[in-house]
């Protein structure tokens, strides 16, 4: 193993800058060099060079445009689908899948110096998230439930909403979703109970006109004190009920 330099690692490989591969290419031969996995729910901000998001948008327009000539439609003279492949590209990198690219939000945490030990539910948190198998939509809420203790670290309201919003914004299943969001709240917050509930509407269903009735999907993730003790996670399931009116 050679020595390990500073992160991010290929910043020191000028190997893969040979700007005549797609950009979509160099960013792989540096996530596979590095042994990082890049399934559709993996961010990868980390292996991104500046203006590499642009350069990703460029490229995934041009193989958009082919797709939908792929599918017979002339997008010459079909004034309404003239923009889909810039604007399909720009939805992918900036809006929908932009949890890939991005960077984790800034969240500070600030010590439980009020020691506070009561149960602290936060939602319900709308999210958007789209399912890995078919890329549509996935609407839903969540809701998170905290047991803090005084060694807990406290974040405010609003950074659960950007947390989880980064989480949601890549292709996935909302099993993996869930359990994703709960590593990290636990790593930042370090509650003795967490617990997470998402309730979601799972678009392929009614789209592909499949299952309409079991659109709706609802997981749920209990860890420590709220696995151990079946009042408090009553008292959050009864209250997370109350909260979504
Ligand atoms: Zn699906």
């Amino acid at each position: 193993m050679p020595p390990t330099k500073p992160t991010p690692l290929f910043r020191s490989d000028s190997s893969d800058d040979d700007s005549n591969l797609p950009v979509s290419q160099r960013i792989r031969s540096r996530l596979e060099r590095a042994n990082h996995r890049y399934n559709a729910n993996d961010n990868i901000s980390a292996f991104l060079k500046d203006g590499e998001v642009d350069q990703l948008r460029i490229e995934v327009e041009e193989k958009m445009a082919a797709v939908l000539r792929s599918l017979v439609i002339d997008t010459e003279t079909d004034h309404n689908t003239t923009e889909t492949a810039k604007r399909v590209a720009k939805m992918y990198l900036t809006e929908v899948f932009k949890g890939r690219y991005e960077p984790m939000p800034d969240v500070t945490e600030f010590p439980n110096v009020e020691h506070l030990n009561e149960l602290m539910i936060v939602g319900p948190i709308t999210v958007r998230s789209a399912c890995s198998h078919h890329l549509c939509p996935i609407v839903g809420r969540v809701w998170v439930g905290i047991m803090p203790n005084k060694n807990s670290n406290l974040i405010g309201l609003s950074k659960y909403v950007r947390l989880t919003d980064w989480v949601m914004s890549r292709p996935q299943i909302q099993e993996e979703a869930v359990s994703r969001l709960a590593n990290m709240l636990q790593e930042k917050v370090k509650p003795d109970g967490l617990a997470i509930v998402m309730e979601a509407d799972h678009f392929c269903m009614h789209w592909r006109g499949v299952k309409d009735a079991d659109a709706l999907m609802t997981n749920s993730v209990m860890r420590g004190a709220f696995l151990k003790d079946a009042s408090l996670r009553r008292e959050f399931l009864s209250l997370m009920q109350r909260k979504s009116g």
